[in-house]
């Protein structure tokens, strides 16, 4: 479903995720990469929409990528996936 530099997001039916990563096993994901790879098939595919985490009322947008969950890092628009929101656009008091 997604894949980044080393690491590979697949969806099971079920809703679950598995990672693998550079040692070719398939593995769970824990809830971080898990959310990660549900916002990023929300983003992706239309039709998985209702993946994405539900913003509370808590929450404030990222100071760091201002709500795009992307962080640009060049002037040729190259941007990577914001570590502080872990994509979503929006963090929480922990
Ligand atoms: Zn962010």
């Amino acid at each position: 479903m997604y894949g980044t530099l080393g690491t590979f997001y697949c969806l099971a039916r079920s809703g679950d995720v598995l990672l693998e990563r550079d040692e070719g096993v398939l593995r769970p994901a824990g809830s971080g990469d898990r959310q990660f790879a549900y916002v990023q098939a929300a983003r992706r595919f239309p039709r998985l929409g209702y993946l994405m985490p539900v913003r509370p009322q808590s929450a404030w947008t990222c100071d760091r990528c201002g709500g795009s969950g992307a962080v640009a890092i060049n002037r040729a628009g190259s941007s990577v996936c914001c570590p502080d929101c872990n994509t979503r656009g929006w963090t929480v008091e922990l």
